[in-house]
């Protein structure tokens, strides 16, 4: 199905415990930017790349940092400077991910937060630090950071730092750090102030640049919302209510991403399946299907599975996660509106990924209309609005014979205008604790002392209750026979713990891996409390 050849992670020679990091992190292949920095990274050159946040630079510079670095070597080996707290933090997340099979710690160091508990990570001994340079200084100077044995620099987001006045930090740690390092720079624009840092502080860096100017997105109505990372299933939820016919391409980059989102439709009650490279021939036929019968109308893919897909009538593709260049941008988007049907692309911003819609906004020449979230609202209001249609539909066919009788029943003893306004909150909003078959009554409150935990992964995915128990008692730290009540059901899970580690529980099995997949942890809700579609309301008339 896919006619040109793909480049891999193996292609780049790397290592056994980075090809198992790149995996465990759902990476299918390298993006653009990976593609072209790696094999110069990992040949010890110095970069220059042009690239923003949402390429997957990260990794790109990530990856032959992990690989260069000697973990029986003390002290610290490569530092990453960004210019904010956010950045640095995220960055560094990334990194533990990149070097945990190789056993090798990355920590964030930036301003504005306790410098005493840094201090203490730092003496234990960490391998990568990623920081703003404010900071970095101020432990350099603290001596609580030594330079001395650093093999690669990385100056990330350099246009945004120089902005941000950190020219002469930046200029200082440099000289902290041994001659015969690495350098890479990364930034989104090269102004004067950062080329007189690469002539000065680099040697011969190769210089990178993601370009393709003459792409032109299809003329369909583009959208984007602004929406944080931790609202956007909420943002999906509402797109698909107020669309209630509509059929979704759902984008994501990673094949966990794309579980994940899958997974937290699903118990949000809607008809949406995954698909990705894991996937064998026949599951991704079958999934097709589904989605071309309308029993699914929701379909989550990363780029790499939906390359190929023969799949015409798609009402909104969405870019869950922002397209990582402007081709894919453009790509994605093509897969609606075909056939002269109309289409919607939508596309999640969050707050620091904006340059990068700014670039796919010029390369792809598209025009993206700044959206507004449709508000609880204008989503009931649509959602009615399809109802009565559908309604109207029902009555042309006057096939309800056999419920005529009950409606005369009911209508004998409850007035007709509140039976009818009782039966269209029914459906709109549906039961108070959401569908019978997947939240039991039975099994929603905890023993005394103890507290219930709702996990959404279950025999459907192969997991058994000595699986639960291993995981949460070894990430936790908490006695086996404390964790109880085990309620394993197709999709989701219910666990009993200890009330006073709940909150343990959750914080280190909230996105953990269980049995090869990523789940959320949440607290259970108590019988009989209000749902919502937010939660795990489901939306009745959707099924078809
Ligand atoms: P960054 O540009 O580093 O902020 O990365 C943007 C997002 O893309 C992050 O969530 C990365 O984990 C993800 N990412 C990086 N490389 C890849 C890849 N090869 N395939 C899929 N996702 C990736």
């Amino acid at each position: 199905m896919l006619e040109e050849k793909v480049l891999t992670f193996k292609d780049f020679g790397l290592s056994n415990e980075v090809l198992r990091a790149v995996a465990s992190m759902g990476f299918e292949v390298p993006t653009p930017i990976q593609e072209k920095t790696i094999p110069v990274l990992l040949a010890g050159r110095d970069i220059i790349g042009q690239a923003q946040t949402g390429t997957g630079k990260t990794a790109a510079f990530g990856i032959p940092i992990v690989e260069r670095i000697d973990k029986s070597l003390r002290g610290v080996q490569a530092i990453i400077l960004a210019p904010t707290r956010e950045l640095a933090v995220q960055a560094a997340e990334e990194m533990n991910k990149i070097g945990r099979p190789k056993g090798l710690h990355a920590l964030p160091v930036y301003g504005g937060t306790s410098i005493l508990r840094q201090i203490n990570a730092l003496k234990k001994g960490v391998h990568i630090v990623v920081g703003t340079p404010g900071r970095v200084l101020d432990h350099i100077e603290r001596k609580t950071l030594d330079l001395k044995g650093v093999k690669v620099v990385v100056l990330d987001e350099a246009d945004e730092m120089l902005d941000m006045g950190f020219v002469d930090d930046i200029t200082r740690i440099l000289k902290e750090t041994p001659a015969q390092r690495q350098t890479m720079l990364f930034s989104a624009t090269m102004p004067e102030g950062i080329l007189r840092i690469a002539k000065r502080y680099m040697t011969s860096p190769e210089k990178i640049r993601i370009a393709g100017d003459t792409l032109t997105a299809p003329k369909i109505d583009q959208v984007f919302y602004e929406v944080r990372e931790e609202r956007k299933l909420d943002a999906l939820s509402r797109l698909i209510d107020s669309n209630d016919e509509g059929r979704f391409l759902v984008f994501c980059h990673t094949k966990r991403d794309v579980d994940d989102v899958a997974s937290n439709l699903k118990l949000r009650g809607y008809e949406a399946d995954a698909m990705h490279g894991d996937f064998t021939q026949a599951q991704r036929e079958s999934v097709l299907k589904k989605f071309r019968d309308s029993r699914v109308d929701v379909l989550v893919a990363t780029d790499v599975a939906a390359r190929g897909l023969d799949i015409s009538d798609i009402s909104h593709v969405v870019n869950y996660a922002i397209p990582q260049n402007p081709e894919s941008y453009v790509h994605r988007v093509g897969r609606t509106g075909r056939a002269g049907r109309g289409g919607v692309a939508v596309t999640f911003v969050t707050p620091r990924e904006e340059r990068q819609l700014r670039l796919i906004k010029t390369v792809s020449k598209a025009d993206i209309k700044r959206g507004k979230l449709p508000t609880g609202e204008e989503v009931l209001t649509a959602r009615i609005s399809n109802l009565k249609n559908r309604i109207q539909e029902f009555i042309d066919d006057k096939r309800f014979d056999k419920f005529l009788k009950v409606a005369s029943e009911m209508t004998a003893d409850i007035p007709p205008m509140e039976a009818l306004a009782a039966l269209l909150k029914f459906q709109l909003e549906g039961l108070s604790s959401g569908p019978a078959e997947e939240i039991p009554q039975a099994d929603s409150g905890a023993a005394y002392g103890m507290a219930r935990l709702f996990m959404t992964v279950g025999r459907e995915q192969g997991i058994r209750a000595a699986d639960i128990v291993d995981a949460i008692s070894k990430k936790a730290g908490i006695p086996k026979d404390s964790v109880k009540g085990i309620n394993i059901f197709d999709t989701f899970t219910f666990v009993d713990v200890p009330a006073n580690a709940a909150e343990k529980v959750i914080e280190f099995m909230h996105q953990s891996i269980i049995s090869g997949r990523k789940v959320a942890v949440s607290t259970a809700r108590p019988r009989g409390s209000s749902g919502g579609s937010e939660k795990y309301g489901r939306k009745p008339f959707r099924a078809r």
